[in-house]
């Protein structure tokens, strides 16, 4: 793309996350799936978890339901042991991501390993089209050795997870909402463009370091979530030393959200039918 004719994406909204709990007493950082941003369509909550005090996850995500969307994990230390109601099972590393597609139904459990140690990662939730909501489960689930790293102009570096960047294509692919999803790493004072699909919704979290946005001054801090508007194009820069920033691009679905905790579907009549299929076990 011509840098001369890009048009940047203005930050369209700052929100800063909400300390939340979940699971079995897991203490999160909700950015998305709050009073104050419900969601960015196609994507329906992003929490960041971190820790070094294990009584803050050791307790972990027992045994729950999920159906008509898509989990992300994406793990920056520790490790996350998972296991599922179909038998499928595995432990997620640092710098590893699983993308499962929940669609119909899956009774699963995300358990912290270890007892001490740091512990840093999202969670993500991107939600499935009308028409895919009833897939069959399906689960990518790529190492860190995996995920490649793209070398952009101004002294960046981007672990792509989804999407492509400068040729280069992440691991996850057949995803209904055709997202990108990068980490970004910024040096001191470095930039980044991203030429981007104009029809995405965009976030971008920095999660350490703070960031300018479209070269127009307006400043994202450590742990502020921003939801970008209109354009073709990301333009982010360091400011303060280095910045390391999650990025993720979906295509909007624009249809009616009907969520009841862990599931996510059209109406309250597709819910009902959800909640009778869990508690009679046709997950
Ligand atoms: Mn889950």
């Amino acid at each position: 793309m011509d840098r001369s004719t890009m048009i940047l994406r203005p930050a369209a909204r700052i929100v800063h996350g909400v300390s939340v709990s979940d699971g079995a007493g897991v203490k999160l950082n909700r950015l998305i799936g709050t009073p104050q941003l419900d969601q960015v369509d196609p994507f329906l909550m992003l929490d960041e978890f971190r820790s070094d005090d294990a009584a803050d996850y050791i307790a972990g995500f027992p045994e729950h339901p999920h159906r008509g969307f898509e989990t992300v994990t994406y793990m920056l230390a520790g490790r996350m042991r998972h296991a599922d109601n179909k038998g499928h099972e595995g432990r997620l590393d640092a710098g590893s991501v699983q993308w499962m597609t929940a669609g119909h139904g899956i009774v699963h459990s995300e358990m912290p390993e270890q007892e001490n140690g740091l512990m840093w990662g999202f969670q993500l939730w991107v939600n499935l089209p009308a028409k895919d909501k009833m897939t069959p489960p399906r689960y990518q689930e790529i190492p860190a050795s995996e995920i490649p790293t793209a070398r952009l102009a101004g002294g960046a570096t981007a672990k792509v997870v989804a999407g492509e960047i400068e040729g280069v294509r992440g691991p996850i692919i057949g995803i209904a909402t055709a997202p990108t999803m990068l980490d970004i790493a910024l040096p001191a004072a470095g930039e980044a463009v991203l030429p981007l699909p104009a029809t995405h919704a965009v976030f971008l979290y920095p999660f350490e370091g703070a960031i300018t946005i479209a070269g127009s001054g307006e400043r994202a801090f450590h742990r502020e979530l921003a939801v970008l508007g209109a354009g073709d194009a990301v333009r982010i820069a360091a400011v303060g030393g280095h910045a390391r920033v999650l990025l993720v691009a979906g295509k909007p679905l624009q249809e009616p959200v009907a969520r009841y905790g862990p599931f996510v579907m059209n109406t309250a009549q597709e819910i009902r039918q959800a909640v009778t299929d869990y508690q009679a076990g046709r997950f």
